[in-house]
């Protein structure tokens, strides 16, 4: 190597960062990488769970040294009416299995924690205490940064992980019980069975900021808890606000965050689901990506990253318009009608929706039967700008 330390760095260790850094480890393993988090530990403090039908062979074979708790035999999602249980294989990995898997995987000296990064360049990174780390590429995966580009809402979280004094009984997840009082937006609770006497039960709501009430989503779980008979301890929690992007100018939005010659990955460079906010089977792509084109320079690879992430705001521009409903439909007690309309289609559809993979004909399928939907779907509002929302 002349004159600098690292072949690749990447700064941010949450979810698209550490698979990045996994898959250049596996891949790679003569590349030099070192992988920075202003953070504790790697990963982000929450939990990602995604569908089996969500990933690749190659995708399957990059999670496998990561010791996830998997279901089988499929899910459940729950709405007022009706309730389904759908065929496809749950799986999900707790942010302290993904630290310790990428403490396992990597060289000791390729992380770095407790290190915030002050200023990135085309050749390597200043950290907040002055330290200088040169590479040849340098890859942002800092998470997401609003814009006054881009228009939404958010989708707020909050998770807990309880220990039940008997066992709950319960086999596989509910993805989506909207069962539940709306309260003038849409919810849903996501009830993960972690073993028999653990749950991680979590109220999501979609919401015009992104400031999460965290005493009424207390709230809220304990009277969900308390109405199934789940009591007992509790071990953990979990809470955040993802956007969700209803629209904007992606080329101005990628414009205003680029630094010259420094590649952009992961949800800061728009690879999520615009309408769930999950980017798990994104980032595993990514990272596949990054360790097959692992000898490009940063030039490159930010071209590269660029164009795809256009190509994925291209393909994803229906769900924007689903989203739009979520924020703006007049009748605010029913928009989980959205997720209803298209769990109730096969499951080939639903799984290929969650991959953000949806074809045209999936597309007609969720519109077509839905009358509300199909009018909704064309309507321009919902959402404003993302950067007003943040500040709100
Ligand atoms: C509560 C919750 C539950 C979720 N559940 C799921 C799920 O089940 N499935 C799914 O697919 N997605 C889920 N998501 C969404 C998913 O976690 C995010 O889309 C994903 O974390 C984005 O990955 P990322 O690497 O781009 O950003 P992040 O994971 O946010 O990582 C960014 C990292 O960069 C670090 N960083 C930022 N600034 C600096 C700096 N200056 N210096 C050094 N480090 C810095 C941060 O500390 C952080 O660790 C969930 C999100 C939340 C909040």
């Amino acid at each position: 190597m002349t004159g600098r330390q690292f072949d690749i760095a990447i700064a941010g260790g949450g979810l698209s960062g550490g698979l990045i850094a996994a898959a250049l480890a596996r891949y790679r393993p003569e590349l030099r990488v070192v992988l920075v988090e202003a953070g504790e530990t790697l990963g982000g403090g929450h939990r990602a769970s995604w569908f089996a039908s969500d990933l690749s062979p190659q995708g399957v074979e990059l999670l496998r040294p990561f010791r996830k708790t998997e279901w089988d035999h499929g899910y459940d999602v729950d709405f007022p009416a009706w309730r389904r249980t759908l065929a496809t294989p749950c799986r999900s990995l707790s942010s302290d299995e993904f630290d310790a898997a990428l403490h396992r995987q990597l060289p000791d000296d390729a992380i770095r924690i407790r290190r915030p990064i002050a200023a990135l360049d085309g050749a390597g990174m200043t950290l907040a205490d002055g330290e200088r780390i040169a590479a040849r590429t340098v890859i942002d995966c800092r998470g997401f940064t609003p814009s006054p580009h881009l228009k939404g809402g958010w989708r707020v979280f909050m998770g807990r992980h309880l220990r039940t004094v008997r066992p709950h009984g319960i086999a596989r997840p509910t993805v989506m019980d909207a069962a539940v009082e709306q309260h003038g937006t849409c919810r849903f609770v996501h009830v993960l069975p972690l073993a028999a006497h653990e749950l991680l039960v979590e109220e999501s709501y979609y919401a015009d900021t992104p400031t999460p009430d965290r005493s009424l989503l207390s709230r809220r779980i304990d009277a969900y808890c308390a109405a199934r008979g789940w009591q007992g301890d509790i071990l953990g929690g979990e809470a955040g606000v993802l956007p969700v992007v209803t629209g904007g100018d992606f080329a101005a939005h990628q414009a205003a965050q680029r630094v010259e010659d420094v590649a952009i990955a992961g949800a800061r460079g728009g690879f999520a689901h615009p309408l769930t906010g999950a980017s798990l089977p994104l980032a595993v792509e990514t990272a596949l990506l990054v360790a097959a084109e692992g000898d490009l320079p940063g030039v490159q690879l930010s071209a590269l990253l660029e164009t795809r992430a256009r190509l994925h705001w291209r393909r994803t521009r229906f769900y924007r318009r689903l989203a739009r409903v979520l924020f703006g439909s007049a009748r605010p007690d029913q928009r989980w009608g959205v997720f209803a309309r298209i769990y109730r289609l096969p499951e080939g559809l639903v799984e290929r929706f969650h991959a953000s993979r949806s074809t045209h004909a999936d597309r007609a399928r969720m519109l077509c039967g839905g009358p509300w939907m199909r009018a909704m779907a064309g309507w321009t509002g919902g959402g404003a700008a993302l950067a007003e929302r943040a500040a709100a």
